[in-house]
């Protein structure tokens, strides 16, 4: 599953619930599903049929399975050449449902015969329903534990079976699901067909899927596979691009992993509601339409690279998660890590001009933002209800493991790094597997002791900080390296037991690096010349924060321009984080920022520009009164202003991605945290020649020009965003352009009609990025955060306990005490259960920010006042 919403970084010190309180009883194992769907569209229910084949390891009376909102009809179990009728007692708070029969059922095979109805829900879980062009659509997504809302089931993953399954649908209606369509069969009334698919091959049932409605494809095919792109009838023309992607991709997962795509067919669809961003269901992956559909003329290079890297996870998915599965959900980790590891893979080699070494630099950086909370998880977390397993897809699962897998490979190397997850894969298809086995298999197929650092950053929470010191001696230095938990709100140090089996690289100088494997609290290490800049994350491929003392930190500073472009975005990650924790003072990492205005990389663009403006907003604005946030935007203005100007606005259309994205990044930067007016009146021409005609932007910049725009907008141009996204658009991204500017206009009436649009109109896949974006302006925070609190009880209807968390989150860009004192006090008197560690993690952001505001109040109007 890919989550949808960046900023959603999740976390609860874990409340272990009692051992095994939602799991089912052994000793029965279901083998084969025949499942049968009547989907009525109209009426929003189904009916359903279904045989499960099943073995009992030992004589019972009764069977216990999962189901949610499902009423069962009648349910008959045969074995040993007896049919029973079996009464049912449903557990609705375990969402379970127990079968007992009069006779007992002989050990050996069983098989479990059920009619019953469900609902097509509007929640986005489940089998529910989706609307769109004045017609309704029957969609699944069952992970992580909602397949028991569509069918009684052994809804757990290490339950793998075969599935069968065909749907009644309306006549003019296709349907689509895991297996290749094998027959269509009219009837059985004149105004149905029955439509049937072939037999799965074993699978966990979180990864079943239909989708029913006028869906249609466009048709493609790599190696003898057929691959199939499929949306709504209007948006067919925007598949392409995705087409071209997920072919590439399964030639490249099949030379990477040495295993032939495993499950015959790929369809791949966009479904106008779906909760996550996009979701690996065996050979039926479903997407939202924001991240795989793509305007063949006209599409950003961030939508662009959204729909090459979305395709890409879910595609990586169907070897990781869907061939090998994790046996529990506390090992999700292993699914989502590697698919968002493996996510850049085929990009690199697809285009290389995409630079995707950046992102994953910046992908480390945001796994940083959760783990340097005391509040953060270790990455193999228990979870046994479904809001504890729902709370695990956050940045500790995708892109913390990601970034140490990242480190791992970089120590064993490419190769090995290879063939140790081709023989894992080998080892566990079609079963299951735990993190035991997969850093077993590494150990083993690598020779180097994998399994301790993958152990020691799998169990152990947090992010390691290495302190670094040098020191001379008859022309050569000494490195000492001490390692320990680096906790954001703590200026001090603070003792901490941890120890990490770590990777670590050093450059000194112009040298190659020197890699070491740390695993103990100190460490020395012989260096290079005293006088050398050392870096001590070459290449940036470690997880760890770097704290150097300062006059290495000045050497390095000065040198920056020597390291490559990734390292200088770990280093500004690293100084970033010292100043956040009051470990520096910020006036360094402002003069580093300033340093690098006109680098030519957009991330490093992008980091600093994200940074600046959070200064900007929480300390510059806090000493609103005095002369001090006008000399800060001035200093915006003065040192990024003329990079800006220099690369022109709008700008050619004919530049390439890199000055594009600079140009949108700084545009943000200087128009909006540097307040200036010069460039937000021409944002203003800009966005209405481009309301008129969108050729006149290059699309990498359009959505920059908007938010400036915004900013200082009037009701008249608030007017026509909002027509915009008011009407039918048949292009995912233009509607989002609108729609997420609409977060920006700073005038209350304004801000208080786009909290009313969420509530009443917007989807509710988007209400909660919508209501992120408000509260991260800080024009619009505490208004937002009012209309929240006053409307809760329909914001929670509207948008389910799926989504919610994403609304708990954005309570995290508060940045006083009394926020966080109220925003604790709200959520006391309205707990939510699907947020518990979302709230706690969000709680302390804005306590560390709040920390962060005083202690850095006074170095910042220090260096303001020196700054030129
Ligand atoms: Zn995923």
């Amino acid at each position: 599953m890919r989550r949808s919403i960046a900023v959603w970084v999740a976390a609860l010190c874990l409340i272990a619930s009692p051992a095994d309180a939602q799991r089912l009883p052994p000793g029965v194992t279901p083998v084969h599903y025949t499942l049968w769907f009547a989907p009525d569209l109209e009426k929003q229910v189904f009916r359903g049929r279904e045989t499960i084949d099943v073995r009992l390891t030992a004589a019972t009376r009764s069977i216990t399975l999962n189901a949610a909102e499902i009423a069962f009809d009648r349910v008959t179990i045969t074995a040993g050449g007896r049919s029973q009728d079996a009464r049912v007692s449903l557990d609705p708070k375990a969402e379970m449902a127990t079968l007992t029969v009069s006779q007992t059922i002989p050990a050996g095979a069983a098989s479990i015969a059920i009619s019953y109805t469900g609902v097509l829900n509007d929640k986005l879980r489940g089998f529910y329903i989706s609307s769109a062009n004045n017609r309704s659509y029957a969609i699944t997504q069952m992970e992580a534990t909602d397949a028991r809302r569509a069918f009684p089931s052994f809804d757990e993953p290490a339950f793998k079976a075969t599935f069968d399954i065909s749907l009644m649908i309306d006549a003019g209606d296709t349907a689509i699901s895991n297996g290749r369509q094998t027959s269509d069969t009219p009837g059985p009334d004149p105004r149905t067909h029955t439509v049937t698919f072939a037999t799965t091959p074993r699978m966990s049932t979180y990864l079943v899927a239909m989708v029913v409605g006028d869906f249609v494809c466009r048709e493609g095919r790599t190696e003898d596979i057929p691959i199939r792109v499929c949306s709504t009838p209007d948006k067919l023309r925007l598949t392409g691009f995705a087409l071209e992607a997920a072919e590439q991709q399964v030639a490249f997962f099949n030379r990477y992993f040495g295993i032939r795509y495993p499950f015959g067919k790929l369809d791949i669809i966009g479904v106008p509601d779906f909760s996550a961003g996009a979701m690996e269901n065996t050979a039926a992956i479903l997407f939202r339409e924001q991240y795989l559909l793509a305007d063949p003329e006209r599409a950003s290079l961030k939508t662009l690279k959204d729909v090459a890297s979305v395709t890409s996870h879910e595609i990586a998915h169907q070897w990781f998660g869907d061939l090998v599965t994790m046996k529990w959900w506390d090992d999700i980790w292993l699914n989502e890590g590697f698919a968002t590891w493996m996510a850049n893979k085929p990009l690199d080699e697809w285009k290389p001009e995409w630079r995707v070494e950046l992102d994953d630099a910046d992908e480390t950086q945001q796994a940083l933002g959760l783990d340097v909370l005391r509040s953060t998880r270790r990455i193999r977390t228990p979870a046994e209800t479904p809001d504890e397993i729902n709370e695990l897809f956050d940045a500790i699962a995708y892109e913390k493991t990601a970034a140490v897998l990242r480190m791992v490979e970089a120590y064993v190397g490419r190769d090995a790094m290879r063939a140790g997850i081709a023989a894992y894969l080998r080892k566990y298809s079609f079963g299951n597997a735990a993190g035991e086995d997969f850093w077993t298999e590494m150990a083993r197929a690598t020779g180097k002791p994998v399994d301790r650092v993958m152990k020691s950053f799998v169990d152990e929470p947090g992010a390691p900080v290495l302190s670094v010191r040098t020191s001379c001696s008859a022309g050569t230095s000494s490195i000492t390296v001490s390692q320990q938990r680096f906790i954001a709100a703590s200026g001090a140090v603070e003792p901490s037991p941890q120890t990490w089996v770590m990777p670590v690289c050093f450059t000194a100088g112009n040298g190659t690096p020197r890699c070491e494997v740390l695993d103990r609290p100190i460490q020395t290490i012989e260096g290079a010349g005293c006088n050398d800049t050392l870096f001590a994350n070459a290449g940036s491929r470690g997880y760890y924060i770097t704290d150097y003392a300062p006059d290495g930190l000045r050497r390095l500073m000065a040198a920056a321009s020597t390291l490559s472009p990734v390292e200088r975005t770990s280093l500004l990650g690293d100084e970033w984080w010292m100043v956040r924790s009051a470990r520096h003072d910020i006036d360094g990492y402002l003069e580093l920022a300033g340093s690098l205005a006109a680098d030519d990389t957009a991330t490093i663009i992008s980091t600093l520009a994200a940074r600046l403006d959070f200064t900007g907003d929480l300390i510059a604005g806090d000493l609103t009164g005095s002369p001090q946030r006008e000399r800060f935007q001035s200093w915006i203005r003065a040192r990024f202003g003329p990079v800006l100007s220099a690369l022109g606005l709008p700008g050619s259309q004919d530049d390439d991605d890199q000055r594009q994205s600079r140009r949108a990044s700084l545009l943000r930067l200087v128009g909006v945290t540097g307040n200036d007016g010069n460039v937000q009146r021409l944002a203003r021409d800009l966005a209405m020649r481009y309301l008129d005609d969108p050729a006149t932007l290059p699309p990498t910049v359009a959505a920059a020009v908007l938010n400036v725009a915004a900013l200082h907008g009037d009701a008249a141009l608030y007017e026509r965003y909002l027509a915009r996204v008011q009407k039918p658009s048949d292009n995912p991204e233009e509607y989002y352009r609108f729609f997420n500017a609409l977060a920006w206009f700073s005038d209350p009436v304004l801000i208080r009609r786009t909290l009313d649009f969420a509530l009443a109109s917007a989807r509710s896949q988007d209400v909660g990025s919508l209501i992120g974006g408000l509260m991260g302006r800080p024009a619009a925070r505490d208004l937002s955060w009012s209309f929240v609190k006053a409307q809760w009880q329909k914001l929670f209807n509207k948008v389910g306990a799926i989504q919610v968390p994403a609304i708990v989150s954005a309570t995290g860009s508060f940045c006083s005490l009394d926020a966080s004192t109220d925003v604790r006090q709200f959520f006391a008197q309205n707990p939510v259960s699907s947020a518990a560690r979302t709230l706690q993690q969000a709680i302390e952001r804005i306590e560390t920010c709040a920390a962060m505001r005083v202690r850095q109040a006074q170095p910042l109007a220090r260096w303001l006042e020196r700054v030129p």
